[in-house]
């Protein structure tokens, strides 16, 4: 069991439940005999509180530079300081955009699906959609978020999925997006996985709609084996994927870079356990199991895990968290620290029933980009591009009529007033009149057979639109190889 290389770790005690939990994964680690020179490193709370916006301070930064992995307990984000999640800035400032999370049965954890054998892993795209973050107010009363889905990224995490497959000897791989309503994103998304999927012939690809997944998830969980989705479906249907085997006290998860990986659980700080020694650190201590494949140290992380399933398949150290699922007694569960003397306790030790399926999360390779036509930068230049015309976003309290015979009127014969639309809905020409909300869309586009609009004709159309009305955005709308890169509205 002793290790033959130490290893560097930055560890992160974080907010509320953190510095417990993480205390306890450090104390397992530790007595499997894993040697690892701990940098313990501050973000979080406290450090939007000293006024630093991004909760997480430089020295931080320079710790995970140096060692490259992170073992950390839950962040909060204060109300009232900073803006920004320090967890979703230390994501993307080290681009770790696989975030993977394992959902198995897990012995002495009784669920309503336990004895079917879930052993799913999600893989969640980790740095792109709507958490890129980009919002803004449109008018006092509209807000936007831009969900950004790029080629690149969904390459990458789609590759990281297959590979994972393959690497644990998995058979399917099921790709969960909302590519029906979201064609120019979520389509991508899906896309990209059906080019992909022909690369590994010995795992079945699945394309399957986010909704029915959670349907799915609910009725049949064990169908499932490896899930890739974007990030805001993956946020959701993993915490959904925990509740079917124990909820949040025993979710694990690795974010996973080309250079950096960061382990913690999937729980938050859960304040109102703070300091009272009562909260599960098995989430965190098979996190840990997580960074320690991560490391090449499988021997230890198989005795780690088979630790944890000892403790919980015995009965004899229960948290409260677990005895409140199984009926059990509260007054008298186990303490944080003495489940995890209990789990040091069985190092060494193997379960009598091991969780049926693999649940053996070892870091896919990095994918190696590909010369796909997203990487080859000659490719860009292959693709014609065609300036088709704009979308201009206005805030307004006149009626659709007048409003839209103001635009015909700003409209010059290089770009003609097309529709107005209201969130996505055709106002005119026509009838629809939905409730309004105070901002509209006017399309403009050129003549059928037209030239492409200037630059100069483009900018002379926003001057008269913004000497008689407040617009709020320009969106170009272009055409790449004869192929619309911009929706029509509902009712067109
Ligand atoms: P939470 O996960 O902290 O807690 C929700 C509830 O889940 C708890 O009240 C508790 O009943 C249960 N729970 C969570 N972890 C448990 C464990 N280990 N053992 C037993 N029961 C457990 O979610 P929240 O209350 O919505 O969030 C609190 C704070 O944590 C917020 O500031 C949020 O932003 C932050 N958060 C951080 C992360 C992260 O660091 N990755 C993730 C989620 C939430």
């Amino acid at each position: 069991m002793t290790a033959a290389q130490r290893h560097r770790v930055t560890v992160i005690p974080g907010d509320g439940v953190g510095p417990e939990v993480t205390r306890s994964a450090v104390r397992v680690i530790e007595a499997a005999g894993v040697a690892v020179d701990w940098e313990e490193a501050e973000a979080g709370a406290e450090v939007f509180r000293r006024g630093d916006s991004s909760g997480v301070p430089s020295e931080t930064r320079d710790s995970i530079e140096r060692t490259r992995v992170v073992l950390k307990g839950p962040l909060e984000t204060p109300i009232g300081f900073g803006e920004k999640s320090a967890n979703v800035t230390l994501r993307k400032l080290f681009e770790t955009y696989a975030n993977v999370r394992p959902a198995r049965e897990l012995p002495g954890v009784p669920t309503r699906y336990a004895g079917e054998g879930v052993d799913m892993v999600i893989v969640r795209e980790n740095v792109e959609d709507l958490y890129a973050g980009i919002e803004h107010m449109q008018t006092p009363d509209v807000g936007q978020c831009l969900k950004i889905i790029s080629r690149k990224g969904s390459e990458k995490v789609i590759r990281y999925a297959f590979e994972l497959a393959r690497r644990e000897g998995r058979t399917k791989v099921t790709c969960a997006t909302k590519a029906n309503i979201m064609k120019l994103t979520e389509g991508l998304f899906k896309r990209v996985f059906e080019e992909m999927a022909p690369e590994y012939p010995e795992i079945e690809p699945e394309h399957l709609i986010i909704d029915n997944v959670a349907h799915q998830f609910a009725k049949a969980p064990a169908q499932f084996d490896i899930v890739v989705t974007t990030n805001l479906n993956g946020d959701i249907i993993s915490d959904l994927a925990s509740g079917l085997v124990g909820g949040l006290g025993f979710a694990a998860s690795g974010n996973y870079g080309a250079e950096v990986a960061i382990f913690e659980a999937v729980h938050g700080s859960a304040p109102k356990y703070a300091g009272r020694d009562v909260i599960n650190p098995t989430a965190l201590i098979l996190s840990a199991v997580m960074m320690l494949r991560h490391l090449g140290e499988h021997a230890a992380a198989d005795t780690v895990e088979n630790a944890v399933f000892v403790t919980l398949e015995s009965g004899a150290a229960v948290t409260q968290d677990l005895a409140r699922q199984t009926g059990g007694d509260i007054e008298h569960a186990a303490s944080t620290t003495g489940y995890t003397d209990a789990v040091i306790a069985n190092l060494g030790r193997r379960p009598a029933n091991p969780p049926r399926g693999r649940g053996h999360v070892r870091p896919a390779q990095s994918p190696t980009p590909r010369p796909a036509w997203s990487y080859a930068a000659d490719a860009y230049g292959r693709i014609s591009r065609r300036l088709v015309g704009v979308d201009v976003m206005i805030e307004s309290d006149l009626s659709v009529a007048v409003l839209a015979a103001d635009l015909e009127a700003a409209a010059g014969p290089a770009l003609r007033l097309e529709t107005v639309t209201s969130r996505g809905t055709k106002i005119w020409p026509g009838e629809v009149v939905g409730d309004s909300v105070r901002w509209y869309t006017g399309r403009f586009v050129a003549p059928d057979g037209g030239a492409e609009p200037s630059e100069g004709e483009i900018l002379a159309l926003l001057g008269r639109i913004g000497a008689r009305h407040r617009w709020t955005q320009v969106e170009r709308l272009q055409a790449f190889d004869g192929q619309d890169g911009f929706t029509k509205a509902a009712g067109e």
